[in-house]
């Protein structure tokens, strides 16, 4: 960390400390004095280094730029840290000592741990990196340091799909391969016996040489069900137009805003369910707007079905009251005028 040999010392009570704390846990540069530093940015893989972190006064709050255009909010996600800890005299608890990252331990405020992490493994079955998921919520990733640990850098590792092995084996087989926004939504869909996959970084972070690795294959785009979900899930599938053999977009109707396969299978969604769904669903139309595929934003209990779907809608027996002619509750009686409605 010779990076580091640079900083002036600060206290780790103060927002720069915290934050500094922080880019050192993820392995990100840091480089200035007297309260302006360069520092790579934590919300996307910086090689630049991109991004600035000044104090307005000394020991006071903090202000972080990213000049390649990661939004604050997303900076601070990568950060795992609080609104909080930006500004002098918060409140805030965390950062204790040295790296702000610890695998385990009793939770304190602003101090984030390992919750899962996912390997990313080549043909081979060799781990090249890991998407980490924190506690409170971030990610971030790191790859083996050759010794058996791990460096939180991943600038010198080739980036690769998710369940690389599983994927080639499934497209040579001719199987469909699903694409989700997330490992956890891979793991889950995998689960089920289909292919699965996603690329590191969420949605985004789609890159190029991801549709070559897709070439030929029959893919089906899940997209999340909010607006960064559905975007990604368009530019995944503009991405894959001309590549892949075939890209449908698929989103489910009925799941509350945000939502996702991983919650479309805790409400009883089955393999077969998502495999009839995945044939119903559109074949991508480059000229669609991604609007389009916005569904209802809150739960109507109306869901929409495309007719080639129908077969695999179950629909209840009707119950009457009075046999073939009258239902329970709401019902709707028609007659000419004066046949005896109001009498009946
Ligand atoms: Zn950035």
């Amino acid at each position: 960390m010779s990076a580091y040999a640079e900083l002036t010392p600060t206290p780790l009570r103060s927002p720069l400390g915290r934050i500094q704390a922080c880019l050192q846990g993820l392995g990100k540069s840091c480089v200035g004095r007297n309260g302006s530093f360069v520092i790579q940015c934590p919300a996307h893989d910086d090689h630049s280094p991109s991004g600035s972190l000044k104090e307005a006064t000394p020991g006071g709050d903090v202000l972080i730029y990213c000049h390649a255009g990661c939004s604050f909010d997303e900076i601070r996600n990568a950060l795992g840290l609080p609104m909080s800890a930006f500004f002098a005299d918060s409140g805030h608890s965390g950062g204790s000592e040295g790296s702000d990252l610890r695998e385990s331990g009793n939770d304190s405020g602003g101090v984030r741990r390992v919750a899962h992490a996912y390997s990313y493994r080549d043909l081979l079955g060799a781990e090249l990196f890991q998407v980490v998921r924190t506690e409170p919520k971030g990610f971030f990733q790191r790859a083996p340091d050759g010794r058996g640990g791990y460096i939180n850098s991943v600038r010198n590792t080739d980036k690769i799909l998710y369940g690389l092995p599983e994927l080639m084996a499934g497209i040579a087989a001719g199987k469909k391969v699903f694409v989700v926004e997330g490992e956890k939504d891979a793991d889950a869909v995998s689960a089920l016996g289909l292919i699965a996959t996603t690329n590191p970084g969420g949605a985004g972070k789609w890159s190029d040489h991801y549709s070559e690795t897709l070439a030929g294959a029959n893919v089906v785009v899940l997209g999340d069900n909010d607006v960064s979900g559905r975007r990604h899930a368009h530019a995944v599938a503009k991405a894959l137009d001309g590549k892949a053999a075939t890209v449908r977009v698929l989103t489910f109707p009925g799941l509350p805003e945000k939502g996702d396969v991983s919650d479309w299978l805790k409400a009883g969604g089955t393999a077969e369910q998502l495999v009839s769904l995945a044939a119903a669903a559109p074949v991508w139309d480059p000229s669609a707007d991604p609007a389009s595929f916005s569904a209802p934003t809150e739960n109507t209990g109306i869901q929409s079905i495309s007719a080639a779907g129908l077969y695999a809608l179950e629909i209840e027996p009707m119950t009457f009251i009075v046999e073939r002619f009258l239902t329970p509750g709401l019902a709707l009686l028609a007659g000419p005028p004066k046949s005896g409605k109001s009498f009946l």
